[in-house]
């Protein structure tokens, strides 16, 4: 499947760094529309830039590559949104909310094509040699 990456143009100003301790990830992912069968993605700090809801993310030990408006670019991470079926991609070196990257919003068959090919090499255990490791 070919998608490209459009440039990021979305501000991203919120950022809830708390939420209930109290839910299982079934409730989580019921709660923010992330009911696909991943293993890899785990509930962000970010909301969606589009929807407000929470989103997912996933980190790649090996960097994905995107192919994107500027060209192809390798990734330490992506973050998804499962209501607009979008994923947002900061660039190497920028954290999401410095409004830097990338986003793509797929139809609902593609999206989920393309988050299970990412899942299968993503992983929930952050990163230390990127420049932000970041917990969420
Ligand atoms: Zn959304």
């Amino acid at each position: 499947m070919k998608v490209v990456f459009n440039r990021n143009i979305y501000k991203f100003t919120h950022d809830y760094p708390a939420f209930a301790a109290f839910m299982t990830e079934t409730e989580l992912r019921q709660k923010y529309y992330f009911t696909y069968p991943t293993k890899n993605f785990y509930i962000s700090s970010y909301v969606c830039p589009i929807c407000g809801n929470q989103l997912f993310k996933t980190v790649f030990h090996n960097d994905f590559e995107i192919e994107t408006e500027d060209g192809k670019i390798l990734i330490p991470r992506i973050f998804t949104c499962g209501k607009c079926q979008a994923f947002f991609a900061p660039k190497p070196g920028y954290r999401l909310s410095s409004n830097n990257g990338y986003y793509l919003i797929l139809p609902e068959k593609n999206y989920i094509e393309y988050l299970l090919t990412m899942d299968k090499v993503g992983s929930k255990i952050g990163r230390r040699n990127t420049l932000y490791n970041e917990p969420f």
